[in-house]
C-alpha cells in the first residue's frame, strides 16, 4: 500500500477557507481523478470518482473500500481507501504564498491517483466571515460579488498535487507526512 496526500492551492480574492461544502470530511463530496495502474502503467481514460459515503466490498470479501476497480489493460484489481481527519481549508494567506493545504489521504493498492479534477461542491467565506459562497470549480475559476463587503470575490489559478506520504503512529493519532 502507498499513502497519497491530495493537496491543493488557489488564488483567493476577498475570500478565505476554501473547502468542500460540508468541510474537508464532507461525506458526499466527490473526488474525481484518473488512476495509473502500478502493474502495467496504463492510465484510465476517464476520471473515476469516489466519496467517503460510498463503500464497496473488497474482492476478497474482507471488508470494504471506497473504490474497487480493475485495470482495463492487465485486469488487475486495485483498491482505494480514503482516510479522513487530515484536511484543512485553504486560507487566503496560504494561497498568496502558493502554499498547499491538504484535503484528503488515499490509501492506494494497485493504483496511483493522478490528475485530480476540481468540480462542484466547494465553498469559501468572505474574509470577514459574514458571507458564504458556494461554488462549482469545474471551469477552473469562480467570480462573484460580495454585497456586504462591496467588493468582487473570486477563486483562480487552482493547482493540485498527489504526494506520497508515510504514516507514523496509529489510530486517531496517526500522522501522514
Ligand atoms: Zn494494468
Amino acid at each position: 500500500m502507498v499513502y497519497y496526500a491530495l493537496e491543493f492551492t488557489a488564488e483567493l480574492d476577498g475570500l478565505t477557507n476554501l473547502q468542500p461544502r460540508g468541510g474537508c470530511d464532507d461525506p458526499n463530496f466527490t473526488y474525481y481523478f484518473k488512476l495509473k495502474c502500478e502493474n502495467c502503467g496504463e492510465i484510465s481514460q476517464k476520471p473515476t470518482w469516489l466519496s467517503l459515503s460510498e463503500e464497496v466490498p473488497l474482492p476478497n470479501g474482507r471488508g470494504t473500500a471506497n473504490l474497487v476497480q480493475k485495470c482495463k489493460l492487465c485486469k488487475r484489481d486495485g483498491t482505494i481507501q480514503m482516510i479522513p481527519g487530515q484536511g484543512k481549508p485553504l486560507t487566503d494567506i496560504q494561497g498568496q504564498s502558493d502554499l498547499y493545504t491538504r484535503l484528503m489521504i488515499f490509501d492506494c493498492r494497485g493504483f496511483e491517483p493522478v490528475e485530480f479534477s476540481f468540480t462542484d461542491g466547494w465553498m469559501a467565506e468572505s474574509k470577514n466571515g459574514e458571507t458564504t459562497f458556494e461554488m462549482d470549480l469545474s471551469e477552473g475559476e469562480f467570480c462573484d460579488y460580495d454585497e456586504k463587503s462591496e467588493c468582487p470575490v473570486g477563486v483562480s489559478n487552482l493547482k493540485s498535487v498527489f504526494k506520497v506520504v508515510k504514516k507514523s503512529g496509529d489510530g486517531a493519532r496517526a500522522v501522514y507526512r
